[in-house]
């Protein structure tokens, strides 16, 4: 039982959020000692790291992959063993509807006529020279690549469906972060190797990638239902189900109000949304703005064996910008349809609309003949997909965070701090980096630990 109003300390810490995030944390602050409460919204751990099962067919509304050394397999034992290794193959289409590696093909440079190859390369030469970074996506796009390749790949267009705002009014972190295979692609040395490879008529993706695991084949229950096990057994609680609304300093203890009552904490570690926390402590939003995603959850008769199993689009048609084919995941012996989930950027301030941007993917695939039969299954929500940075933002973020960190709150993850990490090994690293900082030490663990 929680004391709901204590007179001592009670040596209590609150994780808030039990996706990958908020159970890093409590597996650190467990280990440490610390007598630890997560709670969570949802009725399951795991964030945005979640799937759905419609008839034979089990989907995810985001992630699914992890390197062979993710972090995320520390967390329990036998973690690495319940996920099984695939290859992914990733492709894109190409503004025309050819399909080629992602996120850039050689044998693309060597199809352009002589002019049109010539052209390209004497932008990029131009572009480097006199292109000048703004602290904008357009213009590290443009110096990177020239304006020429920028459009002619496509990127700049799976860019603007991304963001749903123009490549210039989207701050240049995002390369960095998201885009970090292209950043390492486009130097230099790699663009000299790239053309190399695409005069000796060596095919991309010849370099041979070592396998990644993905979760389970039934889907993330048994993943976390062992992650929250081995945590419940080290003895940190988890109340699932349940919801924070309001959070307020009262001398040495915080007051939560959440969806099942009022108690009082020593310390909080927020890994929720930053918005959804600014709400709670100061009762009004933030300004900062995430965008969410819509996940279609389609099967087909036909899919083309050409789209690998994680297929890109970077045509200049189409509502949807990515599409994994779970089909080729997990073959299923007696299931000719193939499945797969459809990943399309809903616009600020719009509202979900998975039938129209399924219209849109059927128009979009059966009229490349690259998909027969589609069918909707089911959608969800994908809430806080992505932090979208516009030029100017990273200052206003780092005020919020100051604030709420002098209110004595420990603030980590990818929703907690509002920052692009791509994968939940870079979610574990960062949580890990703040736990341990100095000044988090002293704030969770305080006089008493
Ligand atoms: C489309 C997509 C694909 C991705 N693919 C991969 C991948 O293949 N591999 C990979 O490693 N990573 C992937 N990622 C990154 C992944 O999102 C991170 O690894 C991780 O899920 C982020 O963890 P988090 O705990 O910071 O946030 P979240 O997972 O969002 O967790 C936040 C938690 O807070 C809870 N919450 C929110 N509000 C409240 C409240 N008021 N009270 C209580 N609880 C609340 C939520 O329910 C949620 O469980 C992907 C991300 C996206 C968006």
């Amino acid at each position: 039982m929680l004391d709901p109003a204590p007179s001592r300390p009670n040596g209590l810490v609150v994780v808030l959020g039990g996706g990958i995030a908020g159970l890093a944390a409590a597996s650190r602050l467990s280990q440490a000692g610390l007598r630890v409460l997560v709670i969570e919204r949802e009725r399951q751990g795991g964030g945005q790291h979640r799937g759905c099962d419609i008839g034979p067919y089990t989907f995810d509304a985001g992630s699914i992959f992890y390197e062979r050394s993710a972090a995320l397999f520390d967390l329990a034992p036998g973690l690495r063993d319940l996920c099984p290794a695939v290859t992914r193959v990733q492709r894109r289409i190409t503004p025309g509807g050819a399909i080629r590696h992602y996120p850039f093909d050689p044998r693309e440079l060597l199809a352009r006529r002589v002019p049109d190859l010539l052209h390209a390369m004497a932008d990029l030469a131009w572009s480097r020279l006199t292109v000048r970074r703004n602290g904008t996506l357009d213009a590290i796009c443009r110096q990177r690549l020239g304006r020429h390749l920028f459009e002619s790949t496509g990127l700049a267009a799976y860019i603007a469906r991304f963001h749903h705002e123009p490549p210039g009014s989207v701050d240049e972190s995002f390369f960095f972060h998201r885009m970090a295979y292209v950043a390492r692609a486009t130097q230099p040395a790699a663009l000299a190797r790239m053309a190399l490879r695409a005069a000796a008529g060596q095919p991309a993706g010849a370099r041979i990638r070592p396998p990644l695991h993905v979760r389970p084949r039934e889907g993330f229950a048994p993943l976390f239902a062992r992650i929250t096990a081995h945590l419940a057994g080290r003895g940190v609680q988890f109340r699932f189900g349940e919801e924070l609304f309001a959070l307020r300093r009262e001398g040495r203890f915080f007051l939560l109000c959440t969806t099942a009552g009022t108690f009082h904490a020593e310390a909080v570690v927020s890994t929720i949304p930053l918005d959804t926390l600014h709400r709670a402590l100061f009762a009004t939003g933030s300004g900062l703005v995430s965008l969410d995603m819509t996940a279609l959850f389609v099967s087909a008769a036909r899919l083309s064996p050409q789209l690998g199993n994680v297929l890109y689009n970077f045509d200049g048609k189409g509502l949807w910008k990515r599409a994994t084919i779970y089909s080729r995941i997990y073959p299923q012996e007696h299931e000719s349809r193939e499945f797969l989930t459809v990943e399309a950027m809903i616009p600020q301030d719009a509202s979900p609309a998975p039938g129209a941007v399924f219209a849109d993917f059927q128009r979009h695939m059966e009229g490349l003949r690259l998909a027969d039969g589609l069918v909707l299954e089911g959608h969800a929500h994908a809430g806080n997909a992505y932090p979208l940075y516009t030029p100017g933002s990273g200052a206003v973020t780092g005020q919020i965070l100051r604030r709420i960190e002098r209110a004595g709150i420990v603030l980590a993850g990818r929703q907690g701090r509002f920052e692009y990490l791509p994968t939940s090994s870079s979610v574990i690293r960062r949580v890990a980096e703040e736990l341990d900082s100095a000044r988090l030490l002293s704030a969770v663990c305080g006089p008493t630990a």
